[in-house]
């Protein structure tokens, strides 16, 4: 009988490449063909309608109930053209995912026959059966009602199935009493909150012309592909999304021969038609590569506002698994789903722009909107010190806790790289030649010079959680199985606070009668002093940093349970009270909902370990053993002198040995997990489970590995690292 690992060998060998409809070379043929655009709302919603969304979208006023019918019917309209039978609201709940449910536009009539209806209502709000969705005890059950409502700034689109085409709307997810439930009301919360503070900053000191701002995102996806016959024979990758258990292939990334490399056609096919179905749905994908690790690739769509550029970011990942499948292929999107290999990312790059089309992170032409992008860059850089330990918290999970700390990953200390350039623009800043300077003249302050130097892109770190890239910061920590959401609530909340004490802080002085600029520059200065020590240009993977961050009194959290406890200090609940995005009992549910998310996946993790150390690895032992104790008895009854088979008696030990161990610690793992189960405190129970049950897994994987090395080859049924990895 052969294994399903053989059999995988097979089909994979056996694969032909699968043809992609291309629906024309030119892209702009069929972008946003799938998405109720601006072009597809002036074409089916008369003019008061076309023109409240439009004042929805861009000033966030309220759409009533006549509008919204007439928006729904031409909503309709518009998807039955393109064949769609059925409409959901679709919306992100604490699961990770997105969720949808779906109703069909048709309705039975009186007369025995049937119509297809969307009223402005089913436009608007949904309750969706909420009670199964995580939501840390905010809704008791008798009024387990939670509603979704229309964010009307992220467009309508249509989701194609084999058979199916159904309207998806994109909401926000709140209990009945009004807390949120899902990643984008609070996230909506927060870019409200930095986009006013913005515009009031730009307005009063540098341009009176800015009357709207926006936080813009673009987000760079890795991911790893391996085929999905390989996949359907590891249970540890379908059930957890990573390798438990493995040995490192003989060759890894160490020729780094894979980063930029040719793409195999088979996945090259994947993704083009990956492709073509983003670009359907108006996600504008631009770069497409291999990636550092062997069976590891990166996808960039340009950027967007954020809540779009994170609507676009889930529905992609969501694309992806879909097209995979029509290639035989499986996309991995867990942060390390093979040991010793190379992990995958989310970075986040991330700016602020106004309604007059500056980039108030890009460093300017003339002194003036130098200090305009001195602003904005310092203000960054001091509310990423002050909020070091939330912005930790923000990218902490189970998976992502693999690739922070470990050797080849962004460290979890959190730093900020800016470059030797801007270094010493900031150092010239604080010098006494430039206090000196400040003194005669406000211009004399030598920052007209950065454009110039700036041009130099090559001052890049790669070793750095959150960089400073030319126009942009990109926070590279972020976990690319993870919905961007988080990262960017915590991020734009701390900067709106950061700015809003700035202009307290600029007004003051202002007040006392120093000259605009002069106060500007002054609190900026006084910031970069008291911020420096978040900033770090050197390796951020090396052992150095650790101890020198330990010096700066940096933190180093290496786990999500202790890393979520920034969430819920005094300093974080005032914090995000104060900037309207979560009142106190919203975040104590989401600090519950992390913790207990967090158990949930190393409890499953730990009965996977469990399952396959009982029922693979320890059969494949045992079978090898047996063959090897034939040998040898058979070597002896023919009187082969001892000596001649002491290899084979030597093998039999070393894997009893290796037997007994996983043996007695898949038996510790089962008891320390029941123990764990036990603890009634979830921040307590979080933390057995990082520290008595986790450990456990290394154990039992190095045995386990070490006999995958040593057993025959044929014994194993697991598919191989090096067949997960390099067979394309
Ligand atoms: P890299 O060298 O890091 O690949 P790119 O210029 O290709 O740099 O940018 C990577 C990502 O950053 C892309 O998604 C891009 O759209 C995005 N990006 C560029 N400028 C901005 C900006 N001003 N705000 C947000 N994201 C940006
Ligand atoms: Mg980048």
């Amino acid at each position: 009988m052969s294994s399903l690992r053989f059999k995988a060998i097979e089909t994979v060998l056996n694969r032909t490449s699968v043809k992609v409809n291309i629906p024309s070379t030119v892209v702009s043929d069929y972008y946003n063909s799938r998405v109720f655009s601006d072009a597809a709302m002036k074409n089916f919603l008369d003019k008061e309608a076309y023109e409240a969304v439009c004042s929805a979208i861009k000033h966030g006023e309220k759409i009533d109930r006549k509008v919204a019918n007439q928006v729904a019917s031409g909503m309709k309209n518009w998807a039955m053209t393109h064949g769609v039978t059925h409409y959901t609201h679709w919306f992100q709940p604490l699961t990770g995912s997105t969720a949808e449910k779906h109703d069909a536009f048709f309705e039975p009539t009186e007369d025995g026959r049937s119509i297809e209806k969307f009223a402005g209502s089913a436009l608007v709000q949904q309750e969706p059966d909420a009670s199964s969705f995580p939501n840390g005890g905010l809704r008791n059950t008798f009024e387990a009602r939670g509603y979704t409502a229309w964010d009307p700034s992220s467009p309508a689109f249509i989701m194609e199935g084999e058979n199916s085409k159904t309207l998806c709307i994109p909401t926000i997810f709140v209990s009945y009493t009004g807390e949120a439930l899902d990643y984008k009301a609070p996230l909506l919360k927060a870019l409200n909150a930095v986009e006013n503070i913005v515009v009031d900053v730009c307005s009063s000191y540098f341009d009176k012309n800015v009357t709207k701002a926006l936080a813009s995102l673009g987000i760079e996806q890795e991911y790893f592909l391996v085929d999905a016959a390989f996949y359907n024979a590891r249970p540890d990758l379908m059930l957890t999304g990573r390798t438990l258990l493995g040995h490192l292939p003989e060759k890894g990334q160490q020729l780094e021969d894979h980063y930029f490399g040719t793409v195999p056609p088979r996945i090259l096919d994947f993704m083009v038609e990956f492709e073509v179905e983003c670009y359907k749905l108006g996600i504008p994908l631009k770069t497409r590569h291999n990636e550092v690790a062997p069976g590891q690739f990166e996808c960039a769509p340009n950027f967007e506002e954020v809540n779009l550029a994170i609507d676009h970011n889930q529905l992609l990942m969501d694309v992806m698994d879909k097209v995979a499948v029509k290639h035989g292929l499986k996309v991995l999107l867990h942060e390390k789903p093979f040991a010793g290999v190379n992990g995958s990312g989310k970075h986040n790059n991330w700016s602020l722009i106004t309604n007059t089309g500056v980039n108030l992170l890009a460093p300017g032409k003339t002194p003036h909107t130098n200090l305009q992008f001195l602003t904005f860059f310092i203000n960054t850089i001091k509310a990423v010190h002050n909020h070091a330990d939330l912005l930790r918290a923000s990218i902490a999970s189970a998976s992502n806790d693999h690739r922070l700390g470990a050797n080849e990953a962004p460290p979890a200390i959190m730093s900020v790289f800016i470059g030797t350039q801007l270094t010493r623009v900031l150092e010239d800043l604080i010098s006494p030649k430039a206090k000196a300077a400040l003194k005669t003249s406000k211009t004399t302050i030598d920052i007209q010079k950065i454009p110039e130097i700036l041009l130099d892109n090559t001052d890049r770190n790669r070793t750095s959680p959150f960089a400073f890239t030319g126009n942009k910061f990109e926070f590279r920590a972020v976990g690319s199985s993870a919905n961007s959401a988080n990262a960017m609530i915590v991020l734009n909340t701390i900067m709106a606070e950061q700015l809003k004490l700035f202009k307290t802080d600029v007004d003051a002085q202002i007040k006392k009668g120093k000259k605009k600029e002069d106060a500007i520059l002054e609190i900026l200065k006084g910031y970069y002093t008291s911020s420096k020590k978040i900033l770090f240009e050197g390796n951020g993977y090396g052992d150095v940093w650790v101890k020198e961050a330990k010096k700066r009194g940096l933190s180093n959290i290496k786990t999500t349970p202790e890393a979520l406890n920034a969430y819920i200090t005094p300093a974080s609940k005032k914090l995000f009270a104060d900037n309207n995005v979560f009142d106190v009992r919203e975040l104590d549910a989401r600090y519950d909902i992390m913790q207990e998310s967090y158990v949930k996946k190393i409890d499953i993790e730990a009965k996977v370990m469990a399952q396959l150390a009982t029922s693979h690895v320890i059969p494949a032992a045992v079978e090898y053993q047996t063959k090897l104790a034939a040998c040898i008895s058979s070597l002896k009854a023919a009187g082969v002198q001892k000596s001649l088979y002491s290899a084979q008696l030597e093998m039999v030990q070393t894997i009893s040995k290796h037997i007994n161990n996983i043996h007695e610690f898949t038996k510790k793992l089962v008891s320390e997990t029941e123990k764990a189960h036990h603890i009634e405190d979830t921040h307590k129970r979080a933390l057995a489970f990082c520290h008595k049950v986790k450990p456990l897994f290394d154990v039992i994987r190095n045995a386990s590995d070490d006999l995958e090395f040593m057993i025959e080859d044929d014994l194993w049924k697991l598919p191989k690292y090096r067949e997960l990895l390099f067979i394309k």
